[in-house]
């Protein structure tokens, strides 16, 4: 059976493992972390994401562990509600989306699903590869070395691996940083997302996570994505500098970042003119990252290596494979990177009147008689983004 070397240990790489394991393949998957990174807040898992799910028999543990987040509310410096969207009922809608799970509680449902059919190295990461005519011969940073059939590289945005076959990928940087940490839950405290903009291109968020703690986010409007390579002890300082004054619960979001690790990123984009490059492929967000913003990350991570791993399990060659899973990606990839025209500016207003404007907005826009009437309308659209691909269907493995 074909070796295939999988390197990152998120939502793409395990679910390839999955599938790929699944159809006999031999798969070893090498995380550069020592351990499983359980860090990470919500997630929404939409449209085919979904079904990818529902495929794999996970949907009941997925819900099970779910946030229990109830909608989306956004509030003024008092905490008043400003407006409020319930959560979807369906398998793509909704700001808070029917499934929302912790990526790091997502990771390790993936992981227990696959530690046992694949082999799972932590602590390394691939430092060269060399392909010959019928393998690829791989170099690990722990010394090792080793050949395998192929290898899929998952290993998110900022990939090293990537650089060493397409050297000039880069991100492309949407003008947004984003800090996430997780704070103390406390009584005053709700099921819901709550969202506030204090102005300064500035928004602050909190929501609930199912662990008695609650996740929350940062976010400032920035020229340059350089803050997200300074050390984490500058990070925390510019963070305090640029939120000092924001008012509502952000003292409690800087306490946290000043007292334990924090996860901070340039949002941005890959867009990449192919997936592969001879034996070896790229997936999820090493490949298509759509950021945050478009609340599609993971959804393409699943769908991805779901039709990855269908492809290579049904393909004459590795050749044909990664071509088929390419034309039948792309144009789901390329709909889930188109964000909302003017995001995210115009969700971190910089002055006041911009926060009155977008506050009057929010609450027409989330209103009940314009909420039935685009739900009457919905029919008029084109399907929500995470549903505009049709899954293919792949024989059961024997
Ligand atoms: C720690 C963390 C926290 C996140 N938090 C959020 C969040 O709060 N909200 C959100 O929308 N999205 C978040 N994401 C991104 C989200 O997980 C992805 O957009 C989506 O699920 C697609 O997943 P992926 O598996 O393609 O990539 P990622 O989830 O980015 O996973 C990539 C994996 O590869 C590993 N890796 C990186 N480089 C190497 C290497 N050279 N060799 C081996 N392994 C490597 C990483 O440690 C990571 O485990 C987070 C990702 C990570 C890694």
């Amino acid at each position: 059976m074909p070796g295939v070397l999988v390197t990152g240990a998120s939502v793409a790489g395990p679910a390839l493992a999955y599938w790929l394991g699944r159809g006999g393949w031999e798969v070893t998957v090498v995380e550069r972390f020592d351990r499983l990174r359980d860090t990470g807040q919500n997630i929404d898992i939409r449209g085919a994401g979904r079904e990818v799910i529902r495929r794999m028999g996970l949907e009941d543990e997925v819900k099970a562990a779910g946030t229990g987040e109830t909608g989306t509310e956004f509030v003024d410096e008092d905490g008043r509600c400003v407006a409020y969207l319930p959560k979807g009922h369906d398998d793509s809608g909704g700001l808070t989306a029917e499934v929302e799970i912790l990526r790091g509680d997502l990771a390790r449902l993936l992981y227990r699903r696959t530690a046992h059919c694949s082999r799972y190295v932590f602590g390394d990461e691939i430092t060269g590869l060399v392909e010959r005519s019928k393998e690829v011969d791989v170099h690990f940073a722990g010394g090792a070395r080793e050949s395998f059939d192929l290898v899929v590289v998952a290993e998110g945005m900022t990939s090293r691996t990537r650089r060493l076959i397409f050297p000039d990928a880069a991100p492309r940087y949407l003008g947004l940083c984003l800090a996430y940490t997780t704070v103390p839950r406390i009584a005053a405290d709700t099921d819901r997302w709550r969202w506030y903009h204090p102005g300064g291109g500035r928004a602050v968020m909190l929501r609930p996570d199912p662990h008695g703690t609650m996740r929350a986010a940062l976010s400032f409007l920035s020229g340059a994505p350089g803050p997200a390579d300074l050390p984490p002890a500058d990070q925390a300082r510019l963070l305090r500098r640029l939120f000092q004054d924001a008012g509502w619960e952000t003292p409690r979001v800087l306490d946290a970042i000043d007292a334990s690790p924090f996860y901070f990123e340039a949002v941005g984009q890959i867009r990449l003119a192919s997936w592969s490059r001879g034996r070896v492929a790229l997936v999820g967000d090493a490949a298509y990252c759509a950021s945050p913003l478009s609340g599609m990350g993971t959804t393409l991570a699943l769908t991805g290596a779901y039709i990855l791993a269908g492809e290579l399990l049904t393909a004459a060659d590795h050749r044909t494979a990664f071509a088929r899973y390419e034309a039948l990606m792309r144009p789901y990839a390329h709909n889930a990177q188109r964000l909302v025209p003017g995001f995210p500016r115009i969700a971190h207003p910089r002055s006041r009147l911009g926060v009155r404007t977008l506050r009057a907005a929010l609450r027409l826009a989330t209103s009940p008689p314009v909420r039935e009437a685009v739900h009457r309308a919905s029919a008029l659209f084109p399907r929500h983004p995470a549903e505009r691909i049709d899954l293919p269907h792949y024989p059961e493995p024997r």
